[in-house]
C-alpha cells in the first residue's frame, strides 16, 4: 500500500495547528513509501530496528531527520551514531554511556529523550521515577549527550480514560523537569492514541499506520 497523502495533509494541518511535530513511522515500510512522503516535504521520520534504520539512511537524501524509536540495544548504538537526530527510548544507564562514548566518536552531541514506564503492561520498556531522577543526576558525567525530554508509552487498551490518565503523568514528569533540565520535547502518541496524547500536553506525535497503512508484520519489540 502506498503513503496516503491525504490523511498525511489532514493530519498535519491539525499538528501544526498546535505545534505539535509529527514524526512519520516508517518501520517496516520500503525506501520509496519514505521518499513519497519525503517530495510532500516531510523530513522527520522513525524507524525501530537498526539495521533497517541504517539501511534505508543510506539509500535515502542525507537531510532526513531519523528518529529511533525502538528499543536500542547498547551494542548497536554504533551503527546509528553518525547521522541519528533523536534517540527516544533511552531507558538505562548502560546505553547513556554507550550512546556518550559513541556520539565523542564521532565528534558529535546526540539528542535524547528518556523513556518513562507509564502503561499498565510489564512488557513495555521505560524507567521509573526513582531511575528517572538518578539519569537525570547523571548527567553531566555525558557531555556528548543531551537529553531533550521524556518519551512514554500508554497501555494497549480501548479505555480512553486509562490513556489519558498515563499520559497525564508523563506530561506532569515533564513539567516538574521541563525548566530545570531544559526539556523540549514530550514524545508520546501513536496512531490510535495521538488526539488524547496531544490533549495531554504531546508536542511530538510517533505515527506510522495513519500514513502509510497497517504493517503487514508485527514490530518486534
Ligand atoms: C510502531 C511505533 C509507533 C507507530 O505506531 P502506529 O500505531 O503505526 O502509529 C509509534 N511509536 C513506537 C515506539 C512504535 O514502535
Amino acid at each position: 500500500m502506498a503513503v496516503n497523502l491525504e490523511a498525511y495533509q489532514k493530519l498535519l494541518r491539525e499538528l501544526d495547528e498546535k505545534g505539535v511535530t509529527l514524526v512519520a513511522v516508517s518501520k517496516t515500510k520500503p525506501a520509496e513509501d519514505i521518499r513519497a512522503l519525503y517530495e510532500a516535504g516531510h523530513r522527520d521520520f522513525g524507524e525501530n530496528y537498526v539495521q533497517e534504520l541504517a539501511t534505508k539512511a543510506g539509500e535515502l537524501p542525507a537531510d532526513i531527520r531519523w528518529h529511533f524509536i525502538g528499543h536500542l540495544q547498547s551494542n548497536k548504538v554504533k551503527y546509528i551514531a553518525p547521522f541519528v537526530h533523536l534517540v527516544h527510548g533511552v531507558d538505562s544507564e548502560k546505553l547513556l554511556r554507550e550512546i556518550n562514548k559513541q556520539a565523542q566518536k564521532h565528534n558529535r552531541v546526540i539528542d535524547c529523550l528518556l523513556q518513562v514506564h507509564i502503561a499498565r503492561e510489564e512488557t513495555k520498556f521505560g524507567m521509573d521515577e526513582t531511575e528517572l531522577e538518578a539519569a537525570l543526576q547523571s548527567q553531566e558525567a555525558y557531555p556528548n549527550l543531551r537529553v531533550c525530554g521524556l518519551m512514554g508509552m500508554a497501555s494497549f487498551t480501548g479505555n480512553t480514560e486509562v490513556v489519558a490518565k498515563e499520559f497525564r503523568h508523563l506530561a506532569a514528569l515533564f513539567r516538574k523537569y521541563e525548566a530545570k533540565k531544559r526539556f523540549t520535547v514530550l514524545s508520546m502518541g501513536m496512531s490510535s492514541d495521538y488526539k488524547i496524547a496531544v490533549a495531554e500536553g504531546s508536542n511530538l506525535v510517533r505515527i506510522g499506520s495513519i500514513l502509510f497503512g497497517e504493517r503487514q508484520y508485527p514490530p518486534l519489540g
